[in-house]
């Protein structure tokens, strides 16, 4: 449905911007085409090649390169032996693969609320909610921002839980100067056209745990080797291989590794940009009351990939649906991140009931996501900004 501008009045911009996108060059392009001219479609030397490239990235030991990001949650819950009888405690806000990944292995997700500020996973409630039961927890870097190593860490030796961090949004954030990837037990990125660095599809896992690595390199083929050491039955026949374990096919392409490795060369270039953008919305949002703007802990050196824009809705005559929508008029099209995983309703139907994550809850009923992306020019930001502010005036109590 076309939706007029509030007040009847003219959109701030003339063509819509979306929240997300990808920015791919000539080099990404080339990139791609010498790979698709080359011997090897999948299998061959440019996985090897991000693989490493992901290790200087994220200063991790090893990196296993998959098909996306859900995939690499997928392997790291079952290179971490979630099973039948497990709890598993994730981030409520958060994409639904981060809690699938712990339904995928026959665990049970457990919902920990966020900290109504940097809307990242609160350690308190982490540790709240810990049961003889309890294998691990998935905690997501929300919108790019590290969460709280130092809490979460601790509470792992002390239950000698498994620690899977969700870093979908946060490649090229740092903890404390550590980059994102070289904590936990293990790190899942996604490379979906809306996150930081795309390969179309794609994801990753890294680890500093040699262990984890060669499950997780085994699971990421069917479960078969080729190495005699890891078989049952090794032999020296040229044609065996074995299989040991039951895995999955979540390769990814060479093509897509290849696109990958152009976009990495950007990295840096994509990050500053993203800080940039940051640094202009807070500026414009800081001294409206009507706008929270999310906290950031001074251990996290962030890389962003999302912008949250909060309304205090008590100040404020619209509900974020009205908000949402008007600013959708004006061409500005915002996304909302996330919807709490247990209302989603295939989790009602497994039995959780809302109330369970109060912040979260409330987190959610006020919050859309706002362009960030490389490409967004200053211009366009100013036109973000005047569309919520002309927003602001008119809903204003
Ligand atoms: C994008 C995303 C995923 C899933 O990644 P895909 O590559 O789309 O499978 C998982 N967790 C979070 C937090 C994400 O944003």
């Amino acid at each position: 449905m076309e939706q007029l501008a509030i007040m009847g009045g003219t959109p701030v911009r003339e063509t819509p911007i979306a929240y997300g996108r990808q920015y791919i060059d000539d080099a990404d392009i080339q990139a791609v085409v010498e790979t698709l001219k080359g011997d090897y479609l999948t299998g061959g030397p440019k996985i090897a090649a991000l693989e490493k490239k992901l290790c200087e990235v994220t200063g991790a030991r090893y990196a296993v390169a998959v098909s996306n990001g859900t995939a690499a949650l997928h392997l790291a819950a079952l290179a971490a032996g979630f099973g039948e009888g497990d709890e598993v405690i994730v981030s409520s806000i958060t994409f639904a693969a981060s809690s699938n990944c712990v339904l995928y292995c026959g665990a049970k997700p457990v919902f920990a609320d966020i900290k109504s500020d940097t809307y990242n996973v609160d350690p308190q409630s982490i540790r709240s909610l810990i049961t003889p039961r309890t294998r691990g927890i998935v905690a997501v870097d929300f919108t790019g921002q590290a969460v709280e190593h130092d809490a979460i860490e601790a509470i792992c030796r002390e239950h000698g839980l498994v620690f899977i961090e969700d870093a979908a949004h946060a490649i090229g954030t740092k903890y404390k100067g550590r980059p994102v990837g070289s904590m936990a037990d293990m790190t899942c990125f996604s490379f979906h056209p809306v996150k930081t660095v795309t390969g179309g599809e794609g994801g990753a896992i890294t680890t500093n745990d040699e262990q984890l690595y060669r499950k997780l390199m085994l699971l990421r083929t069917h479960g078969i080797t080729r190495d005699p050491e890891q078989m049952v039955h090794p032999t020296d026949a040229g044609w065996y291989n074995e299989q040991v374990e039951l895995g999955y096919n979540y390769r990814i392409t060479d093509f897509q590794a290849a696109l990958l490795l152009s976009q990495l060369d950007k990295l840096d270039r994509f990050a500053a940009r993203r800080k940039e953008i940051v640094k202009m919305y807070d500026a414009a949002f800081q001294d409206v009351p009507e706008i929270q703007v999310q906290r950031e802990i001074p251990e996290s050196e962030t890389t962003r990939h999302l912008y949250i824009l909060r309304l205090n809705l008590d100040r404020l005559t619209c509900d974020r649906r009205q908000f949402f929508d008007a600013l959708r008029a004006e061409n500005i099209c915002p996304q909302v991140h996330y919807l709490p995983v247990y209302w989603h309703s295939y989790y009602e139907k497994l039995g959780y009931e809302k109330g369970i994550c109060p912040n979260a809850e409330a987190y959610y009923e006020a919050s859309m996501s706002i362009p960030l992306y490389y490409s967004l020019s200053d211009e366009d930001v100013l036109d973000v900004i005047r569309a919520v502010k002309k927003l602001i005036e008119f809903y204003r109590k």
